[in-house]
């Protein structure tokens, strides 16, 4: 990670290097043969932080400690050269990283490799969009030196609104490197044809906001690794608890996790994972060894994205229940959906858990609730589609902005992910920047609403729905004019 000519090792580094090497032995021992024989849940409860952690460096505390400090301290210049040059597990200072965003990054990396036969890391970072940018940016550099050569990436079409406008405005426009959408990702070919010599990665996000977008992540990976390119993916909607791509040939992995991982509404918090040796043609050993160990130690050491302790701290708490959590709220959100879709206010209903839907059987392929087969309730494998869906409302733009006015219980913001349901028109909000073009690529008509399912009861939050759509239809025929008396 380090340039080695500009280090020279004393005798006392070499003593501070054996010890910590030691302890990286262990640590690597223990996730092998303990952490990676638990469940899921086990592993979001408890992640890398131990008995005897907390034992012996935290005076016995069970919750990970919250260190709100900027910088550490070292014993000698033995160690502080060490630690500098990244030759010893170190957090140095809190921009580069931190004991807190530790046990957070660990927690996410082994939920994510959850089934995964291989290793993983995570970089913690600032918010979902930090975690999208950092993840990119490394394989947009241009490799030869003082030769602006082009650089191009494929990507769907079909994404979160701040990703289409980082992709489009900050890269292509202002930075001349080509995005390649993707208008149908299920295709295969659209992908194939997009790609060149000049192509960096490809990047898809599943199911997409709000459009529920997916593809078939296998098929997607063999295709990068064809041409030496590595598949970015982010799943801030299915969370690891549902799906990860990892284990299906994907690299790197991006979430937000603001959204589901943080359900109480806590924040705003992102992280990158991704597995080691990844595939790139990109010519940088520590970048394809391990992706976020580098991006921590180098770029964003430079850039700094980080993410804030008392943060990192909160949103694990959140992750603890992340499996029943998401069940609840799919499980709550698959009985709205079938209700409303013979609702006479609505046009249309998109759910991937609907039979009808066209992306229902591939996304019932990848969508599953992890560990069901071993839960008492289930004891075999159950399909689960997520907290969010999306439907629209009859009489155009208008009528579709009454209904949502009517909403009471029903919280109007761009949010998701939520343990209270939350609704937005991305026409209006999440998708407003890119215009009429744009939206019509990432198929945003104005009378959609997306609605984001909480743990309220399911009959109370179709109660809400109702009656706001009772008074979007009077507002409808109230528009008619009324016969001559
Ligand atoms: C919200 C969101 C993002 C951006 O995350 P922030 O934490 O808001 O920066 C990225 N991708 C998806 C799918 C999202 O929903």
């Amino acid at each position: 990670m380090y340039d080695e000519d500009e280090v020279t090792i004393t005798p006392g580094m070499q003593a501070y290097i054996d010890k910590n090497a030691a302890y990286l032995d262990k640590r690597a021992k223990y996730i092998r043969e303990v952490v990676k024989g638990w469940k899921f849940d086990t592993i979001a409860v408890h992640g890398l932080y131990s008995v005897e952690d907390a034992i012996e460096d935290y005076q016995g505390a069970i919750i990970e400690p919250v260190f709100m400090s900027a910088s550490q301290a070292y014993r000698d210049s033995d160690e502080m050269e060490c630690a500098l040059a990244y030759l010893i597990p170190t957090w140095c200072y809190s921009r580069i990283a931190n004991p807190s965003t530790y046990y957070y990054e660990w927690a996410l990396a082994l939920l994510e490799g959850y089934g995964f036969d291989g290793e993983t890391s995570c970089c913690s970072t600032s918010s979902g969009m930090a975690a999208i940018s950092t993840a990119t940016q490394p394989f947009l550099v241009h490799q030869q030196e003082h030769v602006h050569e082009p650089r191009n990436f494929v990507a769907t079409a079909q994404c979160y609104g701040g990703t289409f406008q980082l992709f489009t405005v900050r890269y292509m426009q202002e930075r001349g490197i080509e995005c390649r959408w993707v208008e149908n990702p299920q295709n295969i070919e659209e992908w194939a044809c997009k790609i060149d010599k000049n192509t960096r990665f490809l990047y898809g996000e599943l199911p997409s906001n709000p459009a529920q977008g997916f593809f078939d992540i296998q098929a997607v990976a063999d295709l990068a690794h064809s041409h030496n390119l590595p598949l970015i993916c982010d799943t801030t909607v299915a969370t690891p608890a549902l799906l990860r791509p990892i284990c299906h040939g994907a690299d790197i992995v991006v979430q937000s996790a603001t959204k589901t991982l943080t359900s109480s509404g806590f924040g705003v918090c992102g992280a990158l994972i991704a597995r080691h040796n990844l595939t790139t043609n990109i010519d940088n050993d520590d970048l394809k060894k391990d992706f976020p160990l580098y991006v921590k130690y180098l770029p964003n050491r430079d850039t700094g994205p980080n993410l804030h302790p008392m943060q990192a701290i909160m949103t694990l708490n959140d992750m603890r229940t992340l499996r029943s959590k998401v069940d609840l709220l799919s499980r709550n959100t698959m009985k709205v959906a079938e209700a409303l879709q013979n609702h006479p206010q609505i046009e249309s209903v998109a759910y991937l858990g609907l039979p009808d839907h066209p992306l229902h059987e591939l996304a019932s392929r990848y969508m599953w609730l992890v560990d069901a087969e071993h839960d008492e309730q289930y004891g075999k494998p159950v399909n689960r589609y997520g907290h969010l869906m999306s439907f629209c409302v009859k009489g155009g733009a208008e009528a579709t902005r009454t209904f949502f006015d009517a909403l009471q219980r029903i919280w109007r913001a761009t949010d998701l992910g939520r343990i209270k349901s939350v609704a937005t028109i991305p026409a209006i909000s999440t998708h407003q920047q890119q215009g009429e073009e744009g939206r019509k690529l990432a198929h945003i008509p104005p009378n959609m609403v997306r609605l984001c399912v909480g743990g309220e009861h399911a009959d109370d939050t179709l109660a809400d729905l109702d009656q706001a759509l009772a008074q979007a239809g009077t507002a409808t025929s109230a528009r008619v004019p009324s016969a001559p008396a």
